[in-house]
């Protein structure tokens, strides 16, 4: 943390607080981490606001990372125009989140909305990290690239793949190669 503080020249006395956006279940209120899908699971436990008090002494607030970057864009992105909106991010995992009519989706078990990677899209299809099969996570997040496409271990590496072979495509059609 204090690595991050450095790198974006943020000093502690300037640190007015400190916010973790979590790809799991959170309980915001309890500042707890609920479930993992055996991604983080050393985060299980960890006193994460004893931490922050202890190192910090700042604020601190910890949610869904999917909720977190719905308030964002709500707040500050694509959303601000709206009070009603969805948001899928895409990455380790596949999350998402809903704000309806200016409140955030939670649900009494703070799984409300976020569970949209667990949907089944592939009846008896890959095995998900929930146990159950065929979720679209199991198909479109980075966990699920390994082993899967040779040489592509993340997004980054996907899209570089996809454009060179796009390049190569609209070149062959102009007769180029
Ligand atoms: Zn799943």
């Amino acid at each position: 943390m204090d690595g991050l503080l450095h790198a974006n020249q943020v000093s502690r006395a300037s640190l007015g607080g400190i916010g973790l956006a979590f790809a799991g279940l959170v309980d915001p209120s309890e500042q707890r981490i609920l479930s993992t899908n055996k991604k983080y699971d050393d985060a299980l436990g960890a006193d994460l606001p004893g931490w922050v008090r202890q190192h910090w002494d700042v604020p601190f607030y910890m949610d869904n990372d999917a909720r977190m970057a719905a308030v964002g864009e709500w707040k500050y992105g694509a959303g601000r125009d709206t009070d009603d909106l969805v948001v899928m991010t895409i990455g380790t995992g596949i999350g998402t989140s809903a704000i309806i009519g200016g409140r955030l989706l939670r649900g009494r078990h703070f799984q409300a909305g976020v569970l949209g990677g667990h949907i089944s899209v592939q009846y008896e299809g890959r095995d998900c990290t929930c146990g159950n099969k065929g979720c679209l996570e199991a198909y479109g997040s980075t966990w699920s690239l390994a082993g899967r496409l040779e040489g592509i271990d993340d997004f980054e590496a996907l899209f570089a793949a996809a454009e060179k072979r796009q390049g190569r495509r609209v070149a062959g059609e102009a007769g180029l190669l």
